[in-house]
């Protein structure tokens, strides 16, 4: 084939067919940071582990997101799971070389309702974890050097992380490839599951046979390709955002996530307070278009400047691939204004993808013997990934010793 000036070169990896069975004491499918923190921290307990995945590269969810870990703003199972896997994202980033921020969130208050939200989170939490700003505060962190009428205060979340959502997961899988017992597949996808020799489980690929003492099946929101039924019985659907990409406004130099009004009626431990409701009925009164679309008007800057700008939210068991203009549009505008800046010149545009159900927030689900299906259906697998790795597989080492008590 001529490869001309301008044309991709196509690389393919690990075109061979399995020789034979092979075998290993986990294997994952799904190369996204909810298989790589299950794999990361398998590794770390010293079992061998194999990740396989459908792709060349990983380009689901984890690729298309803000990189924000959202710890403080959860509630519940899901804070608890949030704030355990905050030490591996920081011990991770640290061996794996990738990029990690101990930035913080900032919260834009733009209405005295906004403020309410946020001064009675921070009355539940511990001194210091919400810190409330004022007007002159915010405009300082957020560099706008105009006096920007429109803010009214905000807050700071101490323990959010952040981390580059383009190169994380590639660099943890990369890194994780290169360590002792860990076995990395491309372009090879998980077709089916049965029993193996041994009590091992048995995972069909597009290569050959793999053996596994234990599966955990982490394919983000297409759990219902491999498992229709569970799928449906936990009511997973795919939740589409739109998401947009713009140069670095000129002088702009943000640590921390920024989060606004929007958030706050997306994130648990914001709509648990009593002032919650309130300001859902303030933004159904003023801006009603931004509940319709979904939004949940936040920003992030990368390493190099640019900013990840959303996002939009729309529910289906399929999804449209089509961007609707005028819900980017939409959120441009939001996020002009609270940057007070006249224009944003936007360099890319994409949807992504998530698991979402009303059931519940994750999906953990025993499939078949040893074989585990995990998914997170409510949008924060970056926040909780490592800390249901944690979780799940510290169930695993409780399951065998008891097993062991008994034998
Ligand atoms: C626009 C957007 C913004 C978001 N913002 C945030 C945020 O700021 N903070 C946060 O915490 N969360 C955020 N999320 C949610 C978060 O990105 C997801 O919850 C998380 O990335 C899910 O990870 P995953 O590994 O389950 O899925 P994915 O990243 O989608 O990975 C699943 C992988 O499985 C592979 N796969 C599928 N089927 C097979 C098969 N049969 N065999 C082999 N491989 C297979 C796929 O190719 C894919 O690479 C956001 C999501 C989106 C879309």
């Amino acid at each position: 084939m001529d490869v001309g000036p301008g044309a991709s070169t196509i690389e393919y990896v690990n075109t061979e067919t399995f020789p034979q069975t092979t075998s290993t004491d986990v294997l994952i499918v799904g190369a996204g940071i909810i298989g790589l923190a299950h794999a990361a921290l398998a590794a770390d307990r010293g079992l061998t582990v194999t990740v396989i995945e459908r792709d060349h590269r990983a380009v689901g969810a984890s690729i298309r997101n803000f990189g924000h870990c959202c710890i403080t703003a959860q509630s519940g199972e899901l804070y608890e799971l949030a704030r355990n896997g905050r030490k591996h994202w920081l011990d991770f980033a640290s061996r794996a070389g990738f990029w990690a921020r101990e930035a913080g969130a900032l919260v834009v208050a733009r209405t005295a309702t906004e403020l309410a939200v946020l001064q009675e989170l921070s009355g539940l939490r511990e001194p210091g974890e919400i810190v409330l700003l004022t007007a002159a505060e915010i405009r300082a962190r957020l560099g706008t050097a105009s006096a920007n009428a429109s803010v009214a205060g905000g807050a700071w979340l101490r323990d959010d992380l952040r981390v580059d959502p383009r190169t994380t997961v590639a660099e943890l899988a990369g890194w994780l490839s290169r360590q002792a017992g860990v076995t990395v597949r491309w372009n090879t996808s998980a077709l089916g599951f049965d029993a193996g020799t041994s009590r091992k489980a048995a995972v069909r690929t597009s290569r050959g046979t793999i053996e596994a003492d234990r599966v955990f099946v982490c394919v983000g929101h297409d759990v219902d390709y491999l498992f229709p039924d569970v799928a449906a019985e936990h009511g997973i659907r795919r939740c589409a955002l739109q998401m947009a990409m713009a140069e670095r406004p000129a002088g702009l130099d943000l640590e921390e996530a920024v989060l606004t009004a929007t958030s706050m009626l997306r994130y648990d431990a914001f709509t648990e307070v009593p002032s919650a409701q309130a300001l859902r009925d303030e933004v159904a009164a003023t801006a009603p278009e931004l509940l319709d679309i979904g939004a949940n008007v936040m920003f992030t800057q990368r390493p190099d400047g640019t900013l990840l700008l959303g996002d939009s939210h729309a529910y289906d068991l399929t999804q449209d691939p089509f961007l609707a203009e005028s819900t980017g549009e939409r959120l441009l505008e939001e996020i002009r204004s609270v940057l007070d800046v006249e224009d944003l010149t936007v360099t890319q545009r994409w949807q992504g993808i998530y698991a979402s159900s009303e059931k519940g927030p994750l999906l953990v689900r025993d499939v078949a013997p040893g074989v585990t299906a995990v998914s997170v259906t409510s949008g924060i697998g970056m926040t909780v990934s490592f800390g249901l790795a944690e979780r799940n597989l510290a169930h695993d080492n409780r399951a065998n010793h008891n097993r062991a008590a008994l034998a």
